[in-house]
């Protein structure tokens, strides 16, 4: 029986058992705890259904206020490489940076943590205009059918997506996609996105479960059941046992990352670190990897690595201190 029909007749022990087996033959039993980088809190397509950006609208006449300081971005890195964690990506919204603004970020990045950074920063053609900064190309598919993506995401189209995918292929870099699960998508749409992974040769594939953003059209819609979010990311590692699988979960739903872990996740992002570093929550992250009995990559909870590491641009330091600062005044915190 294929991993479809599996999940449609809810077979997920079998899946998860499958799927945990290939993991810990292929990949080890390391988790990444991975951070995503945000360039701006605007974009300029603002209109996925889902997206945070789509509710809001005052700032659209003025995406200048929405870009972040680059010194926050880079001490954000710093400390994200004393903690031992991954860089996820450099991400913003569309029409905030040039592709020159975003070379330049890449490559202080890089600087700072020794490691090239894969991008997300929307569908671009202009590749060719980044280096060595750049390890891999991320393309913001969300969801695989492309019927259905026409409707969730009416500006950013999947051959655009592709077509910049297939030309970071050609430049030598690594692919990566997006996908949210919780959308209102179909067990059938699987199949579009297997295709799109056979097609492109992705070599990285990050799930986020639904956000129902206030002022979104999801704002009442429950996020996807754990297990079938489970199955899913399994289906993924059963069907392409070498690509490398990313999950996002929610504060509010830290109990989801044993079960990911089980159907096959490598590493795990999403959380507002600086709000959960150091206690309960962050703990708790430690807890569940310890629980699916793998090996955590970095801390979520070691106060001391906050203030190691040779910071190679002193005129950091501030932006750095206020992040520290954060950590500690969170670190009785009851609810996030
Ligand atoms: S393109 Fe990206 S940032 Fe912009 S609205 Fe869509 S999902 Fe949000």
């Amino acid at each position: 029986m294929d991993v479809i029909e599996k999940i449609k007749n809810k077979e997920v022990f079998d899946l998860l058992i499958e799927a945990n087996k290939i993991t810990e033959k292929i990949h080890g039993k390391d988790v990444s705890l991975e951070r995503a980088l945000f360039l701006s809190w605007w974009c300029e397509k603002g209109d996925c259904k889902f997206c945070y950006m789509s509710s809001q609208k005052d700032r659209i006449q003025n995406p200048d206020k929405a870009r972040r300081h680059v010194k926050g971005i880079y001490a954000e890195a710093e400390l994200t490489k004393r903690m031992g964690w991954n860089i996820e990506f450099l991400s913003g919204g569309y029409g905030v940076y040039s592709t020159d603004e975003i070379r330049e970020i890449s490559e202080n990045i890089y600087y700072i943590t020794d490691k090239p950074v894969w991008l997300n920063i929307g569908i671009t053609d202009e590749l060719d205009a980044y280096g060595e900064e750049i390890i891999g190309v991320t393309g913001a598919v969300e969801t695989a059918n492309p019927k259905f993506h026409n409707e969730i995401c009416p500006s950013k189209s999947i051959t655009d997506i592709k077509n910049m995918l297939i030309q970071a292929d050609n430049l030598g870099y690594k692919k990566a996609i997006t996908i949210i699960i919780g959308l209102g998508e179909e067990i059938d749409h699987l199949n579009d996105l297997f295709n799109l992974i056979e097609e492109l040769d992705i070599d990285r594939i990050i799930f986020y479960s639904l956000n129902p953003h206030p002022d979104t059209t999801y704002h009442l819609t429950p996020q996807p059941a754990s297990l079938y979010y489970a199955s899913i990311v399994a289906s993924i590692r059963i069907r392409f046992p070498h690509i490398e699988i990313i999950t996002g979960t929610w504060t509010d739903n830290l109990a989801n990352i044993g079960v990911l872990l089980k159907a096959g996740s490598n590493g795990l992002t999403k959380f507002p670190l600086f709000k959960m570093y150091g206690n309960r929550f962050g703990k708790r992250v430690e807890e569940e990897v310890y629980w699916s009995n793998r090996n955590l990559i970095g801390s979520f909870s070691n106060m001391d690595l906050l203030t190691q590491g040779d910071n190679l641009r002193p005129e950091l330091d501030p932006f750095i201190q206020r992040y520290i600062d954060m950590c500690y005044e969170n670190l009785d915190i009851k609810k996030i």
